[in-house]
């Protein structure tokens, strides 16, 4: 992975129960035998409802969130906290000579934890909490990420009861909730926690459409946002492996969000595959490696920085070709003329230069 492939980004649709069925709300009510589809056990923040789709802006750009009791649900089991997204968008093309404010994404380059530590603290009131235990512990033996019991730390994850399994993305600040309703086990644990050191889903990657082919004719109306890329919803995020991770715990099922007992996600040969949830793959903690460094199993021991600074590899300028849309810093710009070009709220074009990584306006 060489971006968060691991994206270990988002969400999807079922989960086990504690006998170990699966439960699959959204083809109940849609009048599926559920015993035709095949076990999927992915996360919901809130199984088996729905809320109204509205699009926020995060980062400059209009990403759809779901507003499912108050809680502003992306892809199935990622929560936004309410400052996180604004119903305006947000600054990103200034005026000469105007100041750039410090309003930065939230993308997870910013929102590591420090030092490989994630604090934590357990609702006594949640059930079957070796859950938890277990997914630190599978966490800890596989990767440099230590989690330590919280005492009076302000940034900390909070493991509590919900409605189903649901967690933030990366370090928000503050106490984030990991939800684990009872049908949450240790391997959605596991990916929950995923979620909150900075991972995204592995089907949001940038380049998932070389791997995988999302078949949005059998996506639940309403459902489709949580096929997007990290990058068509607006996030920034990194690919950390060089391929798609069909072992990664990340990964939504073939089955996820289907209307109707078809596959919405199959392989490029039209073949299916199982999610799994056993526990991280070695391509999730290849990608975790890159995103928290330092000894595995030592929890925290970040390799002492080089005496010699390493050098900063050149990268080829890149070529623009004239007719095509890119977006750069946030912004989505045309290349006319080998001019950029973006398109104002209100219509019209405006031509606009990028001056260390930051738009201008050009009069
Ligand atoms: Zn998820």
């Amino acid at each position: 992975m060489k971006k968060r492939s691991l994206i270990y980004l988002l969400p999807a649709v079922l989960f086990m129960s504690c006998s170990d069925e699966p439960i699959n709300e959204l083809e109940t009510e849609t009048g599926i035998d559920k015993s035709e589809i095949p076990f999927d056990n992915i996360e919901l923040a809130f199984p088996g409802e729905a809320g109204k789709v509205a699009d926020v802006y995060f980062a400059g750009k209009k990403i759809p969130v779901e507003n499912i009791n108050g809680s502003l649900v992306y892809q199935g089991d990622i929560i936004f906290a309410d400052d996180m997204v604004t119903n305006l968008p947000i600054k990103i093309v200034y005026n000469k000579g105007e100041k750039p404010s410090q309003q930065k994404s939230v993308g997870r380059t910013s929102s590591y934890w420090p030092d490989n530590i994630v604090f934590y603290d357990i609702d006594g009131s949640l059930p079957d909490q070796s859950r938890v235990t277990d997914a630190i512990a599978h966490w800890e033996s596989n990767t440099a990420v230590k989690f330590v019991q919280r005492s009076g730390e302000s940034n900390y994850v909070y493991f509590t009861p919900g409605g189903g399994c649901s967690s933030y993305v990366g370090m928000v600040g503050g106490r984030q909730n990991i939800t684990l309703a009872s049908g949450c086990s240790t391997g959605n644990t596991i990916h929950e926690i995923g979620h909150a050191v900075g991972l995204w889903h592995e089907q949001s990657r940038i380049d998932r459409d070389n791997y995988i082919t999302i078949n949005f004719e059998n996506i639940a109306s309403g459902t489709e946002h949580n096929f997007r890329t990290y990058e068509e919803s607006g996030y920034d995020g990194d690919e950390f492996t060089s391929t798609l991770d069909f072992g990664s715990i990340m990964l939504y099922s073939s089955y996820s969000f289907s209307n109707n007992g078809q596959p919405t996600i199959v392989k490029k040969d039209g073949s299916t595959y199982s999610a799994q949830r056993s526990g991280l793959s070695s391509g999730d903690t290849e990608g975790i490696s890159s995103m928290y460094p330092g000894e595995t199993g030592t929890g925290g021991t970040v390799a002492p920085p080089p005496t010699e600074p390493e050098p900063t590899p050149t990268e080829p300028e890149p070529t623009y070709i004239n007719g095509e849309y890119y977006t750069i810093a946030g912004l989505t710009v045309l290349r006319k003329k080998d001019k950029w070009l973006y398109k104002k709220d209100r219509g019209g074009w405006q031509e606009v230069e990028l001056i260390d990584g930051t738009w201008y306006n050009v009069d």
